[in-house]
């Protein structure tokens, strides 16, 4: 049997880490396996659906390189893959549970529901949801009021009573991580709604006729569905299908151990792009959360996951999600990339801090820039975690630096007099950094200093500070070798003399 899995949003709202999580577990899952991953849209909301947030799916999904074999924008064999086109579909089938005596027409309007809740409230009643007042109608009372014109939902029945073992009934299932599970029926959402009166299915009717249909084997989705899966189980016990296999995913949580959201920091992946982590990075994260891989190790590509991934090395305990080992696989996939890639990942940031001089018109961007910016990437690859830090550090390769107050120039125990001549020695060297025009390589530069320094007999760090200060405009800077040979004889002067001016001028 071919393994066949889904992820089945609601386009109402932005996709989230715990939705990409479920989606990925059951990418690698069918990857794991030979089988199909299939994407379904469950829009029946039509109240919530907003197609903003059928755009966010795809546009996340596209970046995080996840594809589905099967779905909407691709269809495929069990077309279509979207909720609201297959409305006669779920209309017949509700029809169909009518006719067995499996579902009942309820025509109580929203008022007396609401009525009915209101109620309940004041008398402190523990009773919750549908109060059952249409279950025992007849059928010359039921035609009777569809005749009239009558608005109707189509309600499960949900049997309450085990005539084989002459008791109350009970729905046992079991679940691949949870084991086994039994729900007195009498606690279940007492029969929920499987048809509105509008004609469109509700998510449990729609959900269990689409993955009966879509030969769905294994339903891998987050644990917040657990307690509609009882009811799911009746669904298909009363069309006379096999239900597929149930797996709920462990929570994830934040840090403080309640589910994790908006308060515990960026929780839709828009914010996470937006804040500069790289796709694979969210990727090797998210994958871990719930999950143990028995690798002794911490990065895997997305095809040694898929290979890796089984649901029987999922955890039962919630998954805390650590915003700060996010920021450290972050930072490691950065280092993985090559000049180009970062440069091109970074980019939008670069244009946005108007690194280049040009505002955020990122037309203008010289190919020049392009190519100094490009060769930058080694020098901050090492000490960013986030794509914003790139740029934000290659200020000085692109425009002049404010020259920093003269304390900043001044070595410790040491005075202006001597910074100047320090960095007098390091203007001299300039020219012997760029033989026949063209840059040495960074370590001949640091050797050409070393020597130098060991010859005039100064610390090595007090003949570097002043000339890092000089060239870059801060003594915490990017590797002062590298900026130098990419910066270039002519600029490095530059800055050089407005600093020993500053610094003479005492
Ligand atoms: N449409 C549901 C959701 O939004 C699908 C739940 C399920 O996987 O059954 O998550
Ligand atoms: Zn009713």
């Amino acid at each position: 049997m071919i393994t066949r899995v889904r992820y089945a949003p609601s386009p109402t709202g932005l996709q989230h880490i715990g939705g990409i999580r479920t989606a990925l577990f059951n990418w690698l899952f069918a990857h794991s396996t030979g089988g199909k991953f299939v994407l379904r849209l469950e829009d029946t909301d039509r109240t919530r659906y907003d197609p903003v947030f059928e755009q966010n799916l795809y546009d996340t999904f596209k970046w995080l390189g996840i594809y589905w074999d099967e779905g909407p924008d691709i269809e495929g064999p069990y077309a279509p893959y979207v909720q609201s086109q297959r409305t006669m579909m779920y209309q017949k089938h509700a029809g169909e549970l009518l006719e067995k005596g499996q579902a009942y027409r309820c025509f109580c309007s929203p008022e007396r529901l609401e009525k009915v809740r209101a109620d309940r409230e004041a008398e402190k009643s523990q009773e919750t949801g549908y109060d059952r007042h249409c279950r025992n109608i007849d059928s010359e009372e039921c035609e009777r009021r569809i005749k009239a014109g009558e608005n109707f939902t189509v309600r499960l029945k949900i049997p309450l009573n085990d005539p084989e073992n002459n008791s109350s009934a009970i729905t046992r299932f079991n679940d691949k991580l949870l084991g086994d599970i039994e729900w007195k029926n009498s606690d279940i959402n007492p029969d929920p709604v499987l048809l509105k009166s509008d004609g469109f299915p509700t998510y449990h009717l729609a959900n269990i006729v689409d993955d009966h249909f879509m030969e769905i084997t294994h339903v891998l989705r987050a644990q917040e569905w657990l307690s509609s899966t009882p009811l799911h189980v009746i669904l298909y016990k009363a069309f006379g299908w096999e239900p597929p296999v149930f797996c709920h995913l462990p929570m994830v949580m934040g840090q403080d151990g309640k589910k994790l959201s908006k308060r515990h920091g960026a929780a839709s992946v828009d914010e996470f792009r937006r804040q500069g982590y790289l796709a694979e990075a969210l990727i090797n994260y998210t994958a871990l959360l719930g999950c143990s891989y028995e690798e002794e190790k911490d990065i895997y590509t997305k095809e040694e996951l898929g290979k890796f991934f089984s649901p029987d090395k999922l955890n039962k305990a919630p998954a805390v999600f650590d915003y700060k080992k996010l920021e450290w696989y972050n930072g490691q996939y950065i280092r993985m990339k090559s000049n180009e890639e970062l440069a091109s990942l970074s980019l939008p940031w670069a244009i946005e801090q108007g690194l280049f001089g040009t505002g955020k018109d990122s037309d203008k961007t010289t190919e020049k820039e392009m190519e100094l910016y490009t060769a930058a990437m080694d020098l901050v690859r090492e000490r960013a975690n986030y794509l914003p830090d790139i740029p934000a550090k290659l200020g000085y390769l692109f425009s002049e630096p404010v020259v920093p107050a003269v304390e900043e120039f001044i070595p410790k125990k040491s005075d202006q007099k001597s910074a100047y001549a320090l960095l007098q020695m390091g203007k001299d060297m300039i020219p012997a950094f760029f033989p026949d025009g063209k840059a040495a390589t960074d370590e001949e530069i640091e050797n050409m200093v070393k020597e130098k320094a060991e010859k005039e007999s100064v610390k090595l760090g007090d003949l570097l500070m002043p000339l890092r200060v000089a060239i870059t405009g801060s003594r915490v800077s990017p590797p002062l070798f590298a900026s130098i040979r990419l910066l270039g004889a002519e600029r490095c002067l530059v800055r050089i003399n407005s600093a020993l001016k500053l610094l003479g001028s005492a």
